[in-house]
């Protein structure tokens, strides 16, 4: 048999209705905010996510699905929706009117990383960004969003971390330092992170390996060198965060995993999840459009990983849709008269099922049952002889005749109105 491939899942009925009560509170809370949807393609040039992620890191040298399509052009299977939105941006010139432009979208993203729990191989991200703001304020409120978010989904056992990450003025000296501090460790660094060492020291920052977090917790850290037009900006960050009730940690560690970050990054991590504990990550990529080949414009955004939040949102609430009416028939010519009935009276609105196996008025109602049915409309030889069905509350018991004229419409108006 035929089995998915390997750190790829499916989304099963049952689950799935969690997902969309996810996706229904993400769209409605964020247009609230005026966020607009924009679906960009799974598929794009290598070249866009090499440019913008960075060559050097890991989603980069080693865990895209890269390959060449007929006419020898490579491509990638998304590994985040990011660069797509700042191709669109770029593209459809989306800035000529207003640069600043605010987008959501949800969908799936590919990394050939190790599969285990909470990191799949096909996994699904919802994103937020503001393009061509640089308030501070923004980035407040982007994170305001966000924990409103998690809020309105009862997700408890979260915390906000805060780190800045400089900007080309006073990032290099910085990395100079760390460069020659990680030069120095004596410990012995993961693979990893050896090779990072040199080609991409932030990134040692966040290793996961214990022996490399613990080589590195006196390092130094971005935060006690920044420029005067950073630290502002930070500062300004955390003062309107705590006007927005919004309690939040420090967290001089974190860094990100993709080059483009700039200026605040955060993280929003969980006690519920193990090894796997952030549900969501962003920050600032304030020189991204202008190095995709787009204007000077500043930046913003987050993405949550779905899989991950769809673990912990509890899925007490959320059972499978009921319906309203099951048609059980006898004998073909109950059947066929169900079959237009099912038809008319499910386009109106009204969920509607009927059996189309031949199994017997029992074991139909059995499966009317199954699927949480309110009404059953039984149809047998003696109801087609006498032109008459029955209509079953499957709640109070209680059995109605309904005659085969105007069936359908008193149908609808009884079943909208109970
Ligand atoms: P992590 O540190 O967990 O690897 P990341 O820094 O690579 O995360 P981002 O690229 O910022 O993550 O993506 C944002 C969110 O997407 C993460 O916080 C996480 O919840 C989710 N995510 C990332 N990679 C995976 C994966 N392989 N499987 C499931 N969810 C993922
Ligand atoms: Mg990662």
């Amino acid at each position: 048999m035929i089995q998915l491939i390997r750190g790829f899942k499916d989304v099963l009925p049952g689950e799935v209705e969690l997902w969309q009560m996810i996706e229904k509170t993400a769209a409605s809370l964020f247009e609230d905010f005026g966020f607009r949807e924009i679906r960009v393609p799974i598929l794009e040039h290598t070249e866009l996510f090499a440019r913008s992620i960075g060559k050097d890191t890991d989603i980069v040298e080693k865990e895209m699905y890269t390959f060449e399509d007929s006419k020898s052009d490579l491509v990638t299977l998304r590994p985040e929706a990011t660069a797509s939105i700042v191709r669109a941006y770029i593209q459809h010139r989306l800035y000529a009117v207003d640069p600043v432009q605010k987008f959501y979208t949800i969908g799936p993203m590919f990394r050939r990383e190790r599969p285990q729990k909470g990191r799949y191989r096909q996994f699904y991200q919802i994103n937020a960004e503001v393009l061509g703001a640089e308030s501070p304020l923004v980035d407040a409120q982007l994170i305001f969003m966000l924990v409103e978010f998690l809020r309105r989904l009862r997700v408890s056992d979260t915390s906000v971390h805060l780190n800045t990450l400089g900007c080309p003025k006073c990032r290099p000296a910085f990395q100079k330092e760390l460069h020659r501090f990680l030069s120095k460790i004596k410990t012995q660094l993961c693979a990893d992170c050896e090779r990072r060492k040199v080609k991409n020291p932030l990134r040692v920052l966040d290793c996961k390996v214990l022996a490399c977090r613990e080589a590195v917790a006196d390092a130094p850290a971005m935060i006690d060198h920044l420029c005067e037009e950073c630290k502002g900006h930070f500062e300004t960050v955390q003062k309107s965060l705590k006007k927005l009730d919004i309690q939040f940690e420090i967290d001089k560690r974190l860094v990100r995993g993709l080059d483009y970050y700039t200026r605040t990054t955060f993280e929003i991590q969980t006690g519920l999840l193990g090894a796997q504990s952030a549900v969501a990550g962003g920050g600032r990529y304030d020189r991204l459009i202008e190095e995709l080949g787009g204007p000077v414009q500043p930046a913003i955004g987050f993405a949550i990983g779905f899989d991950r939040l769809a673990e912990i949102v509890s899925a007490n609430n959320i059972s499978a849709p009921e319906i309203d009416l099951f048609i059980a028939t006898l004998g073909e010519q109950a059947k066929t008269a169900a079959f237009e009935w099912s038809c008319s009276i499910a386009v109106s609105g009204i969920k509607t099922e009927m059996d189309f196996s031949d199994k017997g008025l029992k074991g139909q109602m059995k499966k009317a049952d199954r699927l949480g049915a309110r009404y059953v409309l039984i149809l047998g030889d003696k109801e087609i002889g006498e032109e008459t069905a029955v209509l079953r509350n499957m709640t109070t018991k209680e059995q109605t005749p309904v005659p085969f004229e105007g069936i359908v419409e008193n149908l609808k108006i009884k079943l909208k109105n109970s």
